[in-house]
C-alpha cells in the first residue's frame, strides 16, 4: 500500500539512502532537513520525486498534511559536527523528538527513531546487548549527543505508554558507505580520503580501539524490516555489523584497496573516545530475520569507488 512518509534528516548520508528505498517501494516521501550536515547533493537526483522542506526540527513543524509513517534521522552524528554546537545538538534530539512525537500522536503515524550505539557510552559490557543500560559520561563533550539520544529514547517510550502510539527504535552502530560526508571526520571517510590524496592516515591514540562497521545498504534494510513489524515490537534493536576491527586493521584494509601505500600519523585520542564497540544482533536476527550481508572488504571497495569520483 502506498504511504506518505516523512523522513527527517533526509538529505543526510543515511536519510538519502532510506528515501531511495522508500521511493523504490512506491511510497510518497516528504523530506525535512535543515542542511546543517545534510546536502542537497545527496538528493538532487530525486528532488522532483519528493517534497523537500528545509526546516530545523527544533522549531515547530510546518503543516505537512497526512503522514502515515515518520522516520526521525535528523541529528548531526559525527563528533566534529555534533560538538560544533552542542546545545543545538541536544535540542535537535530532545525537542525535535517531542515535535515529531506530537505529530505521530495527532496523525496516528508510526514513528521510527534513529538512536545510536552511543547510548551505551564507553561500555563496560562487551559486546553490547540492548538490555545493557550503558556507561555514559553525562557532562563530557560527547554528552550532548549521547544524552540527547538517550533522552529521545525516553520520550519515545513515554509517548508509547501515555498515548499508545506505535514506536520503533534502532540503535545504529558505526555505518559507512557512499554519501558519507568527506569532512565529517569519521574514521572510514578520513582514511579513504587521506589515502586517495596520498596523505598520511590519522590514527587517534594507539589505533587499538575497535569499532564494527556496517555497510549502509544493510543498515537501511534493517530500518525497513523493523518498521514493517507489528505494533508490539518497539525495539530498541541494535543494527550493526558484529565483525570488530581495530583502527589499525581498518587502516591496513583501506591502504590495500586504494592501492596507495600511505603512512600512518598518530594523533591524540579524543576525550571519551570509546575503546571498543560491537553490537550483539540477536534481537535483529530473531525479530527481523536480519543480519549484515556486505562485509568490510566489499563495502570499502564500493565506498572507495564513490570517493574516487569526488577527491
Ligand atoms: N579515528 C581515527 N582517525 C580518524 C578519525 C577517527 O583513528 O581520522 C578513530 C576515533 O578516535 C574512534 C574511531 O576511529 O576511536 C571511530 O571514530 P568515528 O568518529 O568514525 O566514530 P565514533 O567515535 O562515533 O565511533
Amino acid at each position: 500500500m502506498k504511504k506518505r512518509i516523512l523522513v527527517t534528516g533526509g538529505a543526510g548520508f543515511l536519510g538519502s539512502h532510506l528515501i531511495d528505498r522508500l521511493l523504490e517501494q512506491g511510497h510518497e516521501v516528504v523530506c525535512i532537513d535543515n542542511l546543517q550536515t545534510g546536502s542537497l547533493d545527496n538528493i538532487k537526483q530525486i528532488m522532483n520525486e519528493i517534497t523537500f522542506i528545509q526546516h530545523d526540527i527544533t522549531e515547530p513543524l510546518p503543516e505537512l498534511g497526512q503522514i502515515d509513517e515518520i522516520y526521525n534521522l535528523a541529528c548531526p552524528a559525527s563528533p566534529v559536527h555534533y560538538q560544533a554546537d552542542p546545545v543545538h545538538t541536544f535540542k535537535t534530539s530532545v525537542i525535535g523528538a517531542l515535535y515529531l512525537l506530537e505529530l505521530a500522536r495527532h496523525s496516528g503515524a508510526k514513528i521510527f527513531q534513529a538512536s545510536t550505539s552511543e547510548v551505551y557510552g564507553d561500555p563496560l559490557v562487551h559486546p553490547q546487548p540492548e538490555q545493557y543500560w550503558g556507561h555514559v559520561n553525562p557532562i563530557g563533550i560527547r554528552s550532548c549527543y549521547d544524552e540527547g539520544k538517550r533522552g529521545a529514547e525516553t520520550l519515545f517510550f513515554d509517548y508509547a505508554r501515555m498515548y499508545d502510539i506505535e514506536i520503533k527504535i534502532v540503535r545504529i552502530f558505526n555505518t559507512y558507505g557512499p554519501r558519507m560526508d568527506a569532512k565529517d571526520g569519521r574514521v572510514v571517510s578520513n582514511f579513504i580520503v587521506q589515502s586517495l590524496q596520498n596523505k598520511p592516515l590519522t590514527v587517534y591514540g594507539d589505533g587499538q580501539q575497535t569499532r564494527s562497521f556496517c555497510y549502509v545498504d544493510d543498515l537501511i534494510e534493517g530500518f525497513l524490516r523493523l518498521m514493517a513489524t507489528p505494533k508490539q515490537i518497539t525495539g530498541p534493536v541494535n543494527l550493526g555489523n558484529p565483525n570488530e576491527f581495530t583502527m589499525l586493521e581498518l587502516a591496513e584494509k583501506v591502504v590495500k584497496w586504494t592501492g596507495n601505500k600511505t603512512p600512518l600519523q598518530y594523533e591524540p585520542l579524543p576525550q571519551d573516545d570509546p575503546k571498543q564497540r560491537q553490537p550483539i544482533i540477536n534481537e535483529a536476527k530473531h525479530l527481523l530475520n536480519w543480519e549484515p550481508k556486505i562485509m568490510l572488504e566489499e563495502g570499502l571497495q564500493k565506498t572507495i569507488a564513490y570517493f574516487k569520483e569526488r577527491v
